[in-house]
């Protein structure tokens, strides 16, 4: 049996020569699969009415049903309704509903309809109004029948907050069931192997002949691995879930979370269940780490704060790294010894009340982001990171740091050192700490001491 199938198509000027970011398109796709509907293409177009009445003539031979999105507005460049109207070979009739609703609208505004406003009650013929509770703009809803299929047209207004309700009120009610066919995705979130390495270690799990499918994306230090399952509804839980054993057998001590898990948002929810805290000494990444960190609600308390030493002295000054090691040839402020020594200070000048967490953990980031400062033996991108953790209970302290060699410009450079000190945060927290993680140079040097 043939799966119902379809397209979506996006107008406007502005988001054919990108001056806006086409979001209505995603957020109609993921419903659609959430549906397990099958989508065959997705159009974006600028307000030409030729082009438009095309795609929908072309697009109808292809998919059951066609949502359309934006130009249903009043002004000349809103175009939908005309090709509509020509892809049905129909006239443009006047809606007596839309125009009363219109009228009304204007009403309450102490206005009346201007005929700009009034081509807003026109619809092909043969079409039907979808009512807008959120804006003026009616929406429309045809069928467009060929030689190859009955399609289902629906046009919604091109702003969101308007699209959204239209969307859920009255094209998905209408649109097909598909009892007999379920897509079904899951996503796993991972922190420390690079893309590469995990489609090496995910082998044949990511052929393309197989179901579910498992695909890759790597984003910022952080590879989101996609499992999706298409077929026979009754036995989509026990497939997804045994390739996702699978996945998690072959890069499991890389997973820290699923769907729309973050690694700050994952890190503070563990370091809050085992009534621990922590703490940031930064200098390259300039704040960044506590910015990501904060942007978590509720992540007060979890999280104490910290210091940002960009310059030497400050790193003297508050975080007592001895100016003799910043300025000494062999250690410099780019060194693991200094990241070492601002970790350890960072837990060192903790408030006297973070003794009542179990464990105190602190990171501390030094680096050249760029683009000059780099050396050759210092190239830019090269981070040192330290973590380190007190436990309250026992007095002991351990450490670590990690030398890497970050990719990309400066602002990736930082956003990536930040991520990977949480990372680390979170991977040591869990004892899972892989040797190696992503854009490391060096083996880890850990180090324990009494506090
Ligand atoms: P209106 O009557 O509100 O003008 P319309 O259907 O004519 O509705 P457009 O004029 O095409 O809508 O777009 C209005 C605004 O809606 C755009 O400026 C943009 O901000 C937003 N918008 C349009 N299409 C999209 C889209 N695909 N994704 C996200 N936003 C969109």
């Amino acid at each position: 049996m043939t799966q119902p199938c379809g397209a979506i198509l996006a107008i406007g000027d502005e988001l054919a020569i990108g001056q806006s970011l086409d979001t209505n398109t995603r957020w109609i796709a993921e419903q659609l699969t959430a549906r397990s509907l099958h989508i065959i293409e997705h159009t974006t177009l600028p307000d030409d009415q030729h082009a438009i009445t095309d795609a929908i003539l072309r697009l109808a031979q292809h998919a059951d049903f066609i949502i359309i999105t934006g130009g249903l507005g009043p002004t000349a460049d809103d175009l939908t309704r005309q090709s509509l109207a020509e892809a049905l070979s129909e006239p443009l009739v006047e809606d007596d509903r839309a125009l009363a609703f219109l009228e009304d609208i204007e009403r309450k505004r102490g206005r009346s309809l201007t005929p700009a406003r009034r081509s807003q009650a026109l619809r092909p013929a043969s079409a039907s109004i979808i009512d807008n509770p959120t804006g003026t703009a009616p929406g429309l809803r045809a069928v467009l029948t060929t030689t190859a299929r009955v399609t289902h047209i629906f046009c919604l207004p091109g702003p969101p907050r308007e699209m959204v309700p239209m969307f859920e009120g009255a094209v998905l009610p209408a649109l097909p069931e598909n009892p007999t066919h379920a897509i079904r995705t899951r996503i796993l979130r991972c922190y420390g192997i690079p893309e590469a390495d995990a489609a090496a270690a995910l082998a044949d799990l990511m052929r393309r002949d197989r179901n579910p499918l498992v695909g890759t994306t790597a984003s910022n230090a952080i590879i989101s691995i996609r499992i999706r399952y298409e077929g026979d509804p009754g036995a989509a839980d026990s497939s997804l879930s045994e390739t996702e054993r699978q996945v998690r057998a072959a890069v499991g001590p890389y997973i820290f979370g699923a769907e729309d898990d973050t690694l700050p948002a994952v890190t503070l929810g563990a370091l809050r269940e085992a009534g621990d805290a922590m703490l940031v000494a930064e200098s390259c990444t300039g704040g960044l780490t506590g910015a990501m960190l904060t942007e978590i609600p509720g992540s007060s308390d979890v999280f104490l704060g910290g210091w940002i030493t960009y310059a030497n002295e400050m790193k003297s000054a508050h975080l007592a790294v001895p100016a003799a090691d910043l300025q000494s040839p062999d250690i410099g402020a780019v060194s693991a010894h200094t990241a070492r020594n601002m970790a350890r200070a960072a837990l060192a000048n903790a408030p006297d009340a973070s003794r009542s967490f179990n464990r105190i953990h602190s990171v501390a980031i030094t680096g050249i982001a760029g683009p000059s400062g780099g050396s050759d033996r210092k190239p830019v991108g090269t981070v040192f990171i330290a973590a380190a953790t007190r436990d309250n209970n026992s007095g002991v302290l351990t450490d670590e740091v990690r030398h890497f060699l970050i990719a990309g410009d400066r602002e990736d450079i930082r956003i990536r050192s930040a991520t990977t000190a949480i990372g680390m945060t979170l991977h040591r927290f869990r004892n899972s700490s892989p040797e190696t993680l992503l854009w490391q140079v060096a083996p880890p040097d850990r180090a324990e001491a009494r506090a």
